[in-house]
């Protein structure tokens, strides 16, 4: 692969001040090279897009979101090469990086679909209120390396349709796929109306202090979440934090162990447990707790660990070295305080490949129960009273998302109503969709994402409120 990647400024896709190596998490190797922004670029890229605002945020939003329908369309005819190289950036096996592709194709469907309506609030004796959107500037899109490109599509569906202009930034050990969109974007939307900068983690303060800068959309973890609100404060900026979860999995007493064994697995291992919402802690009723874990311990012994790009790998890398000496060090934790009964260790070769692992007997304060270990690492817990498994699934700083899995519909709904979280999934996980509104609770985020709330996060409402002149 030599693809010749480059920024994108002003509507012209040009090379970085200097440039830095993008590694393949598969192999630890380098494979490309990534334009790097320096400060005048940056400062580039943001007078772009505040001189581009002007006539974009006027166009007719029907307009715009045609514009975001054709994005959506160059996307999907080169789904294959976006699948092929976010494998080679992120490491995850080809398939998932295809529903990732499919997702973000999806997401700027659903968002050039969607409009927000004038609202008259008040048509009585002659006062007439009205309430209409309008759009808030130079959005800031920072985006972490879990799901480069889907996540850049939940900012910038919205951020177009209503009006605003971009300057994006992506993580920098996934920029690719980001700068690969940027080419296809240049040919369809107008100069400066998304600008792509990328760095080696220097921007991201400057961009959310940045005075011409309206709102950062970011999504990452919750340590940066609150270093991004508190360079906003300054200028008052809008931010939407997407940050970082523990998800619990309960399990009701009325599954079937191995059937539901399955789903849990899946949901804590997809995108070798890098995802904000994976199962990040189990919780089973102590009756079929053994059986439960000795189902996850052949699931996990039973997966394929392998590059991405090798057809039926079911578990990648995980996606970078930091990443990787991070879960080694919760692997550290989980042999010492719990009973490691699958997998424990990184794999023997080169990359960052760390073996599918299931914990159990741990106790509740055991960091890869308390912390998000976002890497193939499930604890798994027992539990006896339902009111107390609800206690500790909140007993949580975060609050991002959580699952229960239960025959009885109503029972696991009713426990899924006092989850404290943004969102709780019953019997079926990563059920994300454009359409549903997403956001996190407690620290696991502020704002929204997605569905017509997704779009009132890049407005500011205008109230106009008037009277005849008497
Ligand atoms: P990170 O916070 O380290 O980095 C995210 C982005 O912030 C990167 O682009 C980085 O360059 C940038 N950044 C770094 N320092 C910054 C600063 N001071 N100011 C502004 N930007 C800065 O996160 P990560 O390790 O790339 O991603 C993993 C985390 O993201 C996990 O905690 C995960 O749960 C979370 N996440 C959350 C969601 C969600 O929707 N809630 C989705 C995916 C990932």
């Amino acid at each position: 692969m030599t693809h010749d990647y480059k920024l994108l400024i002003n509507g012209k896709l040009v090379p970085g001040a200097s440039e830095f190596d993008v590694v393949n998490p598969a192999t630890g190797d380098a494979f490309a090279k990534c334009p790097k922004a320096d400060v005048d670029l940056l400062e580039q890229a943001v007078k772009a897009a505040k001189d581009a605002f002007k006539d974009w945020s006027k166009r007719p939003v029907d307009e715009r979101a045609e514009m975001v329908g054709k994005l959506s369309e160059a996307l999907e005819a080169r789904a294959d090469e976006f699948a092929r190289l976010l494998t080679a950036e992120q490491g995850k096996p080809l398939d998932q990086a295809m529903y990732e592709v499919m997702g973000a194709i999806f997401t700027l469907r659903a968002f050039a679909g969607m409009r927000l309506e004038q609202r008259t609030l008040r048509d009585e004796d002659g006062n007439k209120v009205i309430e209409h959107r309008t759009p808030l500037g130079v959005v800031a899109s920072i985006t972490p390396w879990n799901f480069p490109l889907i996540l850049l599509m939940n900012k910038l569906g919205p951020c177009l349709v209503t009006g605003n202009t971009m300057v994006a930034k992506p993580a920098p050990t996934t920029p690719l796929t980001t700068l690969l969109f940027g080419e296809l974007a240049n040919e369809i939307l107008p100069a400066g109306v998304l600008n792509i900068v990328c760095d080696e983690n220097e921007l991201g303060p400057l961009m959310t202090s940045h005075p011409d800068i309206a709102k950062v959309a970011f999504t990452g973890s919750t340590a940066t979440g609150k270093k991004v609100m508190q360079s906003a404060a300054e200028s008052v900026k809008r931010v939407t934090l997407e940050l970082g979860g523990n998800d619990a999995a309960i399990v009701m007493d009325d599954v079937d162990p191995k059937m539901v064994a399955q789903k849990v697995y899946e949901g804590a291992m997809k995108n070798a447990g890098q995802i904000c919402v994976a199962i990040k802690r189990a919780y089973v009723p102590e009756a079929m707790y053994d059986e439960f874990c000795d189902e996850l311990a052949k699931l996990a012994k039973d997966t394929v660990v392998d590059e991405g790009m090798k057809q039926g790998a079911q578990v990648g890398p995980v996606q970078n070295k930091m990443q990787y000496e991070k879960v080694k060090e919760f692997l550290a934790d989980a042999r010492e305080k719990g009973k490691v009964i699958a997998g424990g260790e990184a794999l023997d070769r080169p990359g960052y490949f760390i073996a599918p692992t299931v914990v159990r007997d741990l106790p509740e304060d055991a960091k890869v129960v308390q912390e998000e270990q976002f890497g193939p690492v499930l604890p798994v817990l027992k539990y006896n009273d339902i009111d107390d498994v609800i206690a500790r699934a909140n007993d949580s700083e975060y609050g991002l998302a959580g699952t229960v899995w239960g025959k009885d519909l109503k029972r696991a709904m009713d426990v899924a109503m006092r989850i404290d979280s943004g969102t709780v999934w019953v019997n079926q996980h990563l059920a994300i969709d454009a359409n549903i509104p997403f956001r996190g609770s407690k620290q696991s985020g502020m704002g929204g994402e997605l569905g017509l709330e997704g779009l009132y996060e890049y407005t500011q409402p205008h109230v106009v409120n008037s009277v005849p002149l008497e």
